[in-house]
Formats: C-alpha cells, structure tokens, sequence
C-alpha cells in the first residue's frame, strides 16, 4: 500500500481550494460521483441509499462522537467524496424511492440538482442588490409571477409593482414555518399600528401595544389541523403561544364555521379584552390533506375586519391544475398565502414563500442599515425576516420554465387521481379502514379488519376506547415494522376523529407526490401491511 503523506493546512493547499484543480485522484472522484448524480440521480441514489435505516440510530450514533476539529486536514477531497458515498449516504433515507409516501419529502426532477449547483456557484446573496443584482429583479418578477397566480390582478396591477422598489409582493424565506411566521408578523403590527403618538408594536413592543390598544390578550384561530408551527409563531410574537385558538374541524376534517363564530362572538364578550390578530384558513392541512371553507373564512374575516392568512405550503401548487384549482377557491380573500417551494413545488431544501394581498403592507417591517438596505434602494433584505439569502428564486423561475404550469399540473394530478384510487383499494380490502378520505393527494386509514368495524358500531363508548386502543398498539407496531424492513415507508400519527369519542386512534398517512409512484406500488405496500399484520394478529 502507498505510504499516506500527512496533509497539511498550508498557504499553498488553501490557495488551491479557492482556485484550482484538485490532484488527478481526487478530480476523477469528484467527476465520477458527479457524472452519477448530473445524469443518472435515479440510479445513483437507488444504489447508494437505503430507504430507511436498517442499522439503529443508537447504534450509528457511537460512530459520531469525536468532538475535536482536527488542526490539519484529515482528508482530501477524494475521501470525504467517497466517504459521503460510501458511508453517510447507505444511512440517510432515500425519500425519493417510489415507495417512500410517508412525508412531504419525496423525488425531485433532475434538473434541481443541476440548478441547486449553479446557485452555490454564483453564491449571490439577495439579501442586497450589491450582492445580487439582476438576481433580486429577477425574484421580484417571480414573486410577482406566484402572486398572480394566487390572487389574478390584472395586467396593470403586475406591471405597476413587478418591480416596483416601493412594494413588495412577497418574499422567500427558508421554509413555511418562517414565511407563516412573517405572515403573522405583518399581520400583528398592522393590528396594532401606530396611532396618536403610539408608534406601533414593532417598535414599542407588545406591552405598550395592549396599553395603546386597551387589550389584554392577541389571539390567532386556526383549525385543530394547523400546523404546530403557529404555536411557534405565538411564542415569538409575544403573544404566547397559549393563545392560538384551536377551532374545531367538522366530520370531513375542515374548519367548522359554527365553531368559527362562536369563537369570535365568545371573544367578543369575554370580559377579558381580546384582539384576533388572525384567522388562518389551511389549504393542505399537514396531516389529512384538507382544505378549510376558505370562501366561508374569507367573509368571516372581512366581516370582522381580521386578517385572513392562508396557509398553502402544501396545496398552494394545487393552482396549477385547471382540473383541481376549484379546490381552492376563496384562496384570493386572503391578506397573506403561505407557499413550500420544497414541496410541490418539488424544489430542494429549503424554499418558503409568502405572499400579500396588499403591496404596501410589509412596510411595518421595514429595516435599514447603514452599510446594506438603504431606503429607496431595491434591497430585498429590508423588508425580509432572514438576512442573508440563498437565491431559491433562480431555481423556481428555471422551474417554471422547464415545467410549465403544465408540467406541475400534471404532476398535481397524477398525486390526487392516485390517492383516491388508492382510498378506493383501502376500502375495499377488509382488513383496513380507510379514515380520512383524500381531498388532495393524502390520506389516513388503519389496520381494522372488517368484523371489528361491525364491533365497533354496535360498541358502548367505552368498549371503543378499549377496542381502539389495541387497534393503536397494532398499527404502531405493524408501521415500525414496515420501515425497519425497509422496503417501503408509510408515516403514521394520532388523529382526533369526531364520530368515535374525540379519542386520539392511530393512522397510517400516505402522501403521494412521487410520480413514479403507482397503485402496483400502493398495492404492495398494502399486502406488506396485511403481512405484518398477521404475522402479529392477537384480536
Ligand atoms: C409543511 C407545512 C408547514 C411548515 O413548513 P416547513 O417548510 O416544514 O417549515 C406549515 N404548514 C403546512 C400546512 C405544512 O404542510
């Protein structure tokens, strides 16, 4: 074996790593995994991860513990590529499997590889245009081009502020959590906004803003469904995170108005003075798939002069499809939508996007320095929760132009024509009970075989409870067997389900957003189930 020469952290290496080549081993590593994943992703991930983990994390997790940088480097590139390949990849999760319709998470076309690359080379940071230049244009133009297809204003109304420097559209923002977060942002200082000599909450801060307002309590309403990222965003905001107000979901899992007006007529006359900073209306709730009446809430909030934020991250793309856009009608009454460009917009890690109504209102979060984000300048960090940016924007608008909204349409389509092809398949299996029907592309059901259904509907609550419970147990187990044999991955969590005595039952959730996924693949996925489940059967 060739001696190791010890490596050493010289001028002379470090000049090399900003400007040029690699020694002849490690470029034909470089190009060898490279060529892999630039022209045949499918294949290179196939072969080289593992859909999910066969080795405990306790267990990999002895083999992460040297806490010590070394001084010198510890390996050429050459290695760290191969050992990437070799041993971090076999234990990460291969999501874009077809078979892998457990989480939002899935395959990716090709080309965002490709593009992901070139933003890292041009490493602009749109947090100013000195750093960015024709890049923060460009992100104003398909901001604008997203808002249009949310809220269709007219031609005028895009020509006036596509590049307007004094309105903003929106923004991006690394994920949903934080484009929902700046939604109720806004959202709370528009709320309490300045007035006689009160200078708003952004900058008096929350005590003085009750004071100012003679209120004692801001609250947010959304569905029992909503993300937890709203309790987040209550923390943050100073409102506390007990005060998001969880409104009941109806028998098809979407907010229930009757519950929604009482909620703001309780409020109304609690003695304890309450202001609603808003209300959110979900399109795609995260774990069902479900869309709250947004045409309903919409009048609500007009109504009552609140603002009303959609929260699409999952669904927004669902505009797409002229087949399944009718789904999201009443998505323009909304002051705010949030949009995942991760999910279906089937972009890399991590891209959120929130977008206003109105173009002005970001104003009450304006920020300038001295340095960077002059006022007046086109700086798209002054109005911005994030400083530094990646540009995500370079990679939707090449998106949108590779796909088409065609292109995503069909991808759209193909996720909902499945899943409720697949909710057909589930129903007519009797040992599953399909639980919550698909009105986008994800769907919950568990394993009750018919007879216990029967059971079920002749039961006193509490022999429900006690049959659920063993129902719970059996679906834990059966969904941690499915992944540990790593075949395939179908996520599981508790539902609320309102007809069988508010009791939380374990389900199954699938999602397909995978387009190679197929109902040959959900069919095996089923039978692997019914397998496993009698490989453990006690009922
Ligand atoms: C995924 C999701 C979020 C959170 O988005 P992240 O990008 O994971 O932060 C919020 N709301 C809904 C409805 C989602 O599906």
């Amino acid at each position: 074996m060739e001696k190791k020469t010890k490596l050493v952290a010289d001028w002379q290496t470090l000049m090399r790593t900003f400007i040029n080549h690699e020694d002849d081993a490690s470029r034909s590593t470089l190009v060898k995994y490279m060529e892999q994943i630039f022209f045949g992703l499918h294949d290179f991930l196939k072969k080289h991860v593992g859909i999910t983990e066969e080795v405990s994390l306790k267990d990999l997790s002895k083999n992460f513990t040297n806490t010590l940088i070394s001084e010198n480097p510890e390996k050429k590139l050459a290695d760290v590529i191969t050992d990437l390949v070799e041993n971090i990849a076999p234990h990460a999760v291969n999501v874009t499997s077809p078979y892998f319709v457990g989480h939002m998470t899935s395959a990716i076309p090709f080309f965002m590889v490709h593009l992901k690359t070139i933003v890292a080379a041009l490493n602009q940071n749109v947090v100013k245009i000195e750093t960015s230049k024709v890049v923060s244009i460009l992100e104003k133009q398909v901001i604008a081009k997203i808002h249009r297809l949310i809220y269709e204003e007219d031609e005028s109304f895009y020509e006036r502020h596509v590049q307007n420097i004094r309105t903003t559209l929106g923004c991006f923002i690394e994920d949903g959590t934080l484009a929902n977060l700046t939604a109720f942002w806004i959202a709370r200082n528009s709320m309490l906004a300045p007035k006689n000599g009160f200078t708003g909450v952004e900058q008096e801060g929350i005590q003085a803003a009750y004071k100012a307002y003679q209120t004692e309590r801001c609250v947010i309403l959304v569905s029992r469904l909503g993300h937890y990222c709203v309790k987040k965003a209550g923390g943050l905001l100073g409102m506390g995170n007990q005060n998001i107000m969880i409104i009941d979901v109806d028998a098809d899992n979407r907010m229930d108005m009757d519950s929604l007006k009482k909620a703001i007529k309780d409020i109304k006359n609690s003695s304890i003075k309450t202001k609603i900073i808003a209300i959110v209306g979900i399109a795609g709730a995260t774990e069902t798939g479900t869309i709250d009446p947004l045409s309903e809430i919409g009048a609500i909030c007009a109504e009552n002069r609140i603002h009303f934020h959609i929260d699409a991250a999952w669904g927004g793309p669902t505009l797409m499809s002229e087949k399944y856009r009718h789904l999201l009608k009443g998505i323009k009454l909304a002051d705010s939508v949030t949009i995942d460009g991760h999910k279906q917009f089937y972009m890399p890690m991590g891209c959120g996007m929130v977008f206003f109504k109105d173009p002005s209102i970001m104003d009450s979060v304006s920020y300038h320095a001295n340095y960077v984000n002059r006022p007046g300048s086109v700086d798209l960090g002054i109005k911005s929760l994030a400083g530094s940016r990646e540009a995500s924007s370079i990679i939707l608008d090449s998106a949108l132009k590779i796909m088409g909204s065609k292109g995503y349409a069909l991808l759209i389509e193909h996720g909902i024509d499945i899943c409720s092809e697949f909710a057909g398949e589930i129903e007519k299996r009797p040992d599953f009970q399909l639980i919550t029907r698909p009105e986008l592309n994800i769907l919950t059901y568990r394993i009750c075989p018919f007879h216990i259904q029967s059971m079920l509907a002749q039961s006193n609550p509490e022999q429900i409870c006690s049959i659920n419970k063993k129902l719970n147990k059996i679906n834990t187990a059966v969904q941690r067997l499915q992944r540990e044999a790593g075949k395939s991955f179908v996520s599981r969590t508790k539902l609320k389900i309102s007809n069988r005595h508010g009791k939380d039952i374990v389900v199954f959730r699938c999602v397909i957003m995978n387009p190679m996924t197929n109902m040959k693949i959900l069919n095996e996925i089923l039978d692997e189930q019914e397998e496993i489940f009698r490989g453990i059967e006690e009922l």
